[in-house]
């Protein structure tokens, strides 16, 4: 079966999914798979992203391309590279301080679908956006010790590039320390880098 096929019928289980028993019309939010050699996995869509069915379409999204645009990725062209997902497919809800993290057993009973993912998908590079996504692929650390590296790492006997973002939610002020603009930068340069520019 082909890659495209394959991810066709992961794409309609992930739409029909309602494991998490999240409120009517709550439903699975990915990119497009263009034969992407790339992949992005962030925390889980927001209302916008949900609404739209596309992710990262709301602030942080505008902020995620700023920043890609720095490195000289333009949105469209980026996101028909690179399949972009997310930790919690489905948008969790809104709690008091804005939308909630996906709690526990929510990220669990999401992971077959991103372990689905990662085997069709098959990323050279792979960008874990936030903490909750770099802990799972780099285990649980300190942002400022990720930002700006290179991680090589083996999935499925295959060795991908791991270059780590920090979450661009505007409730996360962690870029707004000098040392920390600085991390992304790196991060930045490395994404250019990996994309044979640089
Ligand atoms: S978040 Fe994942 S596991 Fe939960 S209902 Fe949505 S697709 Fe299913």
């Amino acid at each position: 079966m082909s890659r495209q096929e394959r991810f066709r019928r992961l794409a309609s289980r992930m739409r029909r999914c309602r494991l998490c028993g999240l409120k009517p019309g709550a439903h699975a939010v990915f990119g497009r798979f263009d034969g992407p050699e790339w992949m992005l996995v962030g925390q889980a869509p927001g209302e916008r992203e949900a609404a739209l069915g596309r992710p990262f379409a709301g602030p942080a999204g505008r902020r995620l391309f700023e920043w890609l645009k720095r490195a000289g990725f333009e949105e469209e062209e980026f996101r028909s590279r690179c399949y972009v997902t997310a930790m919690m497919k489905c948008f969790p809800g809104k709690g008091g301080r804005g939308d909630l993290r996906p709690s526990r057993w929510q990220v669990e009973n999401c992971a077959p679908f991103l372990e689905q993912e990662m085997e069709i998908v098959r990323p050279r590079v792979l960008i874990p956006v936030g903490g909750l996504a770099i802990g799972r692929f780099l285990g649980r650390r300190p942002l400022a010790e990720t930002i700006g590296r290179r991680f090589l790492v083996e999935y499925a006997g295959r060795v991908i590039t791991v270059v780590p973002l920090p979450h661009p939610s505007g409730a996360s002020a962690w870029t707004n320390l000098a040392g920390n603009r600085r991390r992304l930068g790196r991060a930045l340069r490395l994404l250019k880098r990996a994309d044979g520019r640089g």
